[in-house]
């Protein structure tokens, strides 16, 4: 029998409470689909600096570089803020991100039918939403040098090489022949000489798939179009900061970010994990949504371990789920028959499967 080794980090606040979940319904698919998985669980953000005290202790990151690939919950809290800068959970994520070279961070946005009305915007506006983020996560203003702040000025520096937008930019362009072909490409080349080497090394790409269709828009107008007509989107390329704030307005357009799980790849290895944070305002009470984790369990499958049947199948459970009526205290105003916690969402996701 195949066995995948993943290496898991739970991290902290609501983090144990949604990986615990995902791994439920992992257990439940690799029973039926034939394939077995080993799970080893390593330290890292507010939980590893109180246990090790570093945010990043060196043998998470040698665990999860040997394993096939990561399931991340989400790491952060008040306790650990006042911390310096170095010693920070953030900064032993953005280390992390960095040491396992994972420059492609991929953000799918769906709406579920069972969902329309949890989403601000009308139903006619998000009906069959299927947008692809690929956002450059290892480089732009997040890590660029220098950077500074001396009490009186601060700066930080949005840089990105050729090299770095063209293996971003593959990645999106292979994406698009995937789906339906067309890519959007976020920027600010109408200020930023980063933008414009950006713009210019897209369309560079271009010539290699003649049978994508290559837009660009000023990320102004991207997160205005997300809102206006989200539909107009298949796939969206764009720099690390961009990106971030773009796939949180998509995130809002399916509803709850308790929906939008990530991919992080790259060439050593891949980490799987929702969009949001570690939500410690709900931690421990058994409301956080563990959808956006179950659905990147899906993706690890898909993704990395090319099981493909097994992804489709944690889908199809998960809406079931929704649509059976079964909600989460973030989309209990939704068409709700019950409201759920956390590990019920996870059990009746899990029988879903087995059924
Ligand atoms: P957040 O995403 O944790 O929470 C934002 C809001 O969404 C909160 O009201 C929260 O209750 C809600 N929410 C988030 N996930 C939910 C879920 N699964 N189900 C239901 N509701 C959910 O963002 P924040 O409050 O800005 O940050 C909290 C901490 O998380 C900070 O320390 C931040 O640095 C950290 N953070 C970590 C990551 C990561 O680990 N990848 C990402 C973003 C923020």
């Amino acid at each position: 029998m195949k066995t995948y080794n993943i290496s898991v980090i739970k991290g902290d606040g609501i983090g144990p409470e949604i990986v615990d979940e995902a791994i439920k319904v992992l257990d439940a698919v690799s029973y039926n689909c034939g394939f077995s998985l080993e799970y080893k669980e390593y330290l890292m953000g507010g939980i590893a600096i109180d246990m090790t005290g570093v945010p990043l202790p060196d043998e998470t990151v040698q665990g999860v570089l040997n394993s096939d690939a990561c399931l991340f919950g989400a790491i952060g809290g008040e306790k650990w803020d006042t911390l310096p800068r170095e010693l920070r959970p953030e900064t032993g994520l953005l280390k992390f991100r960095e040491a396992m070279g994972v420059y492609a961070n991929l953000r799918p946005a769906i709406i579920y039918d069972e969902l329309v009305n949890a989403s601000t915007l009308k139903p006619e506006v998000i009906e069959g939403v299927d947008i692809m983020v690929v956002r450059e996560l290892i480089g732009g203003i997040y890590f660029g040098q220098p950077r500074a702040n001396d009490g009186f000025k601060a700066y930080n520096t949005m840089v990105y090489t050729k090299p770095e937008i063209e293996r971003i930019g593959k990645t999106a362009f292979e994406l698009a022949m995937k789906r339906d072909k067309r890519l959007c490409s976020v920027d600010k080349a109408n200020v930023l000489e980063v933008s414009q080497l950006w713009r210019d090394t897209m369309e560079e790409i271009a010539k290699d798939y003649p049978e994508v269709k290559l837009s660009h828009m000023y990320v102004d107008n991207a997160a205005m179009q997300l809102v206006r007509n989200p539909k107009q989107f298949d796939v969206i390329v764009t720099g690390n900061i961009f990106g971030d704030i773009l796939s949180d307005t998509a995130s809002m357009v399916v509803g709850s970010i308790g929906l939008l799980p990530s991919a992080s790849t790259g060439d050593k290895t891949a980490i799987y994990e929702p969009i949001h944070g570690s939500a410690p305002d709900i931690a421990g009470q058994g409301i956080a949504n563990p959808i956006a984790t179950i659905e990147s369990a899906g993706m690890m499958l898909r993704y990395s371990f090319g099981e493909i049947e097994a992804a489709d199948l944690i889908d199809g459970a998960i809406k079931k789920a929704l649509k059976d009526g079964f909600r989460t205290k973030d989309l209990a105003a939704y068409d709700a028959k019950e409201v759920v916690t956390t590990s019920e969402m996870g059990d009746i996701i899990a029988n879903n499967l087995r059924k």
